[in-house]
């Protein structure tokens, strides 16, 4: 089996810069640096874009189905869990076993160019499903639901878990003011009063925020997680992102499940430029909105020494995509999913388009063959033996919108 390779003759967006008609050589699973090897090198070709793989830094794994359940406009999250646990979809996702729901949404995020993922579901239910998943979920997280009465009571008390979190050297997630009533508005008071806020905290939502929880969420140095197409599904409105990016907040973009949000991270981040530009009346720079997706959410979750760039001795976590005309960043924004051209996880091809076989072949990656939106793709493990499952546990042909198999 070969351990080093190259990639050469594409574009490399790190996100930081971006090179034309460049390599990168993998060793180990590892970035080693940005030459061709002379081991093995594949010309993947001017057309390809290559970026870090995207982190996606809010799901819910487990709220892998479709389609959304919700009858808004809510006052906060609490009606809407109601709603969703007493629909016949949620009905119809139970006759999966949890795993068969967790796999659906690891693929789920594969196929649109994501590698880790943050499950925000206590450890106690995702622990036994983490390794055995087609990408990667991230372990090391303290948390709660949120910060009110009556949350969902997930861990030990945001005071406790904060804690753990800075012991730890690892984040604290929580939803916060995902809503509009008192105590939803009192979200970042609860969490000061409780010395939860800090570095270590990373904030969900958030769209009751004011002015002044702006302002001690950028003070604290805490993280803010955006997730604008499930606010907008069940509030009709999101936070005030711009002022959070003028407040110096570090931001990332996460899809939430998609049982409220997009159906994938890349209908998120359309969306999210879309909403700021009717918000603001001026464009979200795809730049930017590159950033909220691989080194912003790597920051946020305390792992950027190994992920969310391109750089010597990180991950080799690559996505490649086929290009179109214009700014490589841009091209990124508006890819479907027949654009996700190849994704290596720590070196390893999980996911391509069949002209790439011989590396799957060569690295030693099992794969069967699908076909995404026309495009003949290969992908690990069995994504298709598991909508046969799926489709026998509901007792009809079901289709999932976000795993188009
Ligand atoms: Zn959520």
């Amino acid at each position: 089996m070969i351990d080093e390779y190259s990639l050469s003759s594409l574009t490399i967006v790190t996100p930081y810069e971006i090179k034309s008609g460049a390599s990168i050589k993998i060793s180990q699973g590892k970035i080693m640096d940005f030459s061709r090897s002379r081991v093995k090198d594949y010309e993947i070709g001017d057309s390809y874009i290559l970026f870090p793989a995207i982190i996606n830094p809010h799901d819910h794994l487990y709220g892998s189905y479709y389609p959304k359940v919700g009858n808004g406009t809510y006052i906060c999250w609490l009606p809407w869990d109601y709603d969703l646990k007493s629909s016949p979809v949620y009905e119809e996702r139970n006759k999966n076993t949890p795993f068969e729901i967790y796999q659906i949404g690891a693929y789920k995020n594969l196929i649109s160019g994501v590698t880790t993922v943050h499950d925000h579901i206590p450890h106690c239910v995702n622990d036994a499903y983490i390794d055995k998943l087609p990408i990667r979920v991230l372990r090391n997280y303290t948390l709660a639901h949120e910060a009110s009465v009556y949350d969902l009571k997930w861990g030990d008390g945001v005071d406790i878990e904060h804690k753990r979190a800075i012991e730890n050297n690892i984040p604290f997630v929580t939803h916060i003011e995902e809503g509009f009533d008192e105590e939803s508005l009192r979200g970042i008071d609860i969490l000061e009063a409780n010395k939860a806020l800090s570095e270590y905290t990373v904030l969900i939502h958030g769209i009751g925020f004011s002015e002044a929880d702006i302002k001690k969420v950028a003070k604290r140095k805490a993280h803010f997680i955006w997730c604008p197409g499930s606010n907008v599904y069940m509030f009709e409105r999101t936070a005030k992102v711009k002022e959070l990016m003028q407040a110096g907040v570090n931001i990332s973009i996460g899809t939430d499940s998609p049982a409220s949000g997009e159906l994938n991270i890349l209908d998120e981040i359309r969306f999210a430029k879309k909403v700021y530009g009717e918000m603001y009346n001026e464009e979200l720079n795809d730049e930017t909105i590159v950033k909220m997706i691989t080194v912003n959410p790597a920051k946020a979750f305390r792992v950027q020494d190994r992920l969310g760039s391109l750089e010597k001795n990180k991950s080799g976590d690559l996505l490649i995509i086929s290009g179109k005309k214009g700014n490589p960043h841009s091209s990124l924004i508006n890819a479907g999913l027949e654009d996700i051209s190849l994704i290596f996880l720590e070196g390893k091809p999980l996911y391509g388009d069949d002209k790439f076989e011989s590396i799957f072949r060569d690295l030693n990656s099992e794969y069967i063959r699908i076909k995404i939106e026309g495009r003949n793709k290969l992908i690990f493990g069995d994504p298709k033996g598991l909508m046969e499952k799926v489709r026998k546990n509901v007792g009809f042909h079901k289709e999932l919108p976000f795993l188009p198999i």
